[in-house]
């Protein structure tokens, strides 16, 4: 995908940079939607996994509703032109503050994590006179067979109410006045790519619904959250998901209620593929078992491969070369400081110029200033 035009383009901007290809953004945002539309599903935009104004925009133009973790998602989800009807709010620990500009704003469910927070924001609302729709977050004790930092949906861990509280919650959100249950919520992890895992979702989903109907409880709402994973080994040939057969896996497995709307948050699999980090080769190192690419891009500015250990394809755009394989690593004094262990990239040399791909979804938004470093910009295919 990325060529030598671009690669030229590149030589005169500072690196590191984020480079977005807006036109897979579209062609990527499309196809989910026209997945998801064949069956009345409402998708949610996961703004944690990048929520630059300009992919926003795009995005709500486009119809998606969105998914925020912070109140300051909502705000920024709301500037970029997302409607707050469709803005589903989650987090274990939302604070005052954040539950009073959601009310404020009128927001779609809050997805609440534990009885606490039902309480908390059943006084928030009703202080305000209002009354806050709500999702139970249900931890389903589904394993998403993934790293242990993204799985959220087994019983240990610190997301949502577990089965063994259901009855005790339905009873207190009974007793308030100021939330209205709206929707059961579900969210298993990320970078899922066995798609049994959201069958065996589906199955799960069912049995909680019945559990909820002995309850004499018939929502309109059901949210089974994001988590659908992209192909980091492969990003030019599956550079757009199989939406088609994740959706028609929900289709055909969970049984919506007459009239219940299924929505759904995708982060990942909406924007990985889209962007790339773009970093200049400071030097090369010899050693005697290894070759070392030192790059001017660090884990300050994408933290996936030295937090989760997580794979992206990395390309010399500068080299046609035959390939050799490197080490190649930021200039941050720590050991995990490592993009990629024994990778094989075309012959690199000083001032080559690399893209590290997929890395659109959880890439910019994690960026720090470690080191005093800088943050790095944004620059996108339309625009240069
Ligand atoms: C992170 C998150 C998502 C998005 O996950 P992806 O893996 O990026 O699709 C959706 N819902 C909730 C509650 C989340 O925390």
């Amino acid at each position: 995908m990325l060529n030598t035009t671009l690669a030229e383009k590149f030589k005169k901007i500072q690196t590191p940079f984020y480079f977005y290809d807006v036109e897979l953004l579209k062609k990527t945002a499309q196809t989910a939607i026209a997945e998801a539309d064949k069956y009345g599903y409402k998708i949610h935009y996961a703004l944690k996994a990048n929520s630059n104004h300009k992919i926003l925009k795009i995005l709500s133009e486009m119809g998606f509703g969105a998914d925020c973790v912070s109140a300051n998602e909502i705000v920024r989800a709301v500037e970029c032109g997302f409607n707050p009807k469709h803005i589903a709010y989650a987090g274990v620990g939302k604070t005052d503050r954040e539950i009073n500009t959601a009310l404020d704003l009128e927001i779609f469910t809050f997805n609440c994590e534990s009885l606490p927070e039902i309480e908390n924001i059943d006084r928030l609302a009703a202080e305000k006179g209002k009354i806050a729709d709500i999702a139970i977050r249900i931890n389903p004790n589904v394993d998403a067979h993934t790293h242990e930092y993204v799985t959220t949906g087994l019983e240990e861990n610190k997301f949502g109410i577990s089965e063994w509280q259901f009855s005790e919650t339905v009873g207190k959100i009974r007793s308030l006045n100021s939330v209205n249950l709206v929707c059961l919520h579900f969210h298993v992890g990320s970078q899922i790519v066995d798609m049994e895992v959201f069958e065996t979702l589906c199955k799960k989903v069912n049995e909680i619904q019945k559990i909820f109907e002995s309850f004499e409880i018939r929502l309109p709402h059901l949210n089974v959250g994001g988590g659908l994973g992209i192909d980091y080994k492969n990003p030019d040939a599956n550079s757009i998901v199989d939406f088609k057969s994740y959706f028609e896996i929900f289709n055909k497995n969970l049984n919506l209620h007459k009239g219940q709307k299924l929505h759904f948050e995708l982060g990942r699999s909406i924007v990985a593929q889209c962007g790339s980090l773009i970093t200049q080769v400071t030097y090369v190192k010899n050693g005697r078992q290894k070759s070392f690419v030192i790059t001017d891009g660090g884990m300050n500015d994408l933290i996936r491969p030295a937090l989760y250990h997580a794979y992206h394809k990395i390309e010399n755009l500068t080299s046609a070369k035959a390939e050799k394989n490197y080490d190649i690593v930021g200039p941050i004094c720590e050991s995990s400081d490592c993009f990629a262990k024994n990778e094989p990239v075309n012959e690199t040399q000083r001032g080559d110029i690399l893209a590290i791909r997929s890395a659109g979804a959880y890439g910019e938004v994690m960026a720090s200033q470690y080191n005093l470093r800088e943050l790095p910009k944004a620059y996108y295919s339309n625009e240069i």
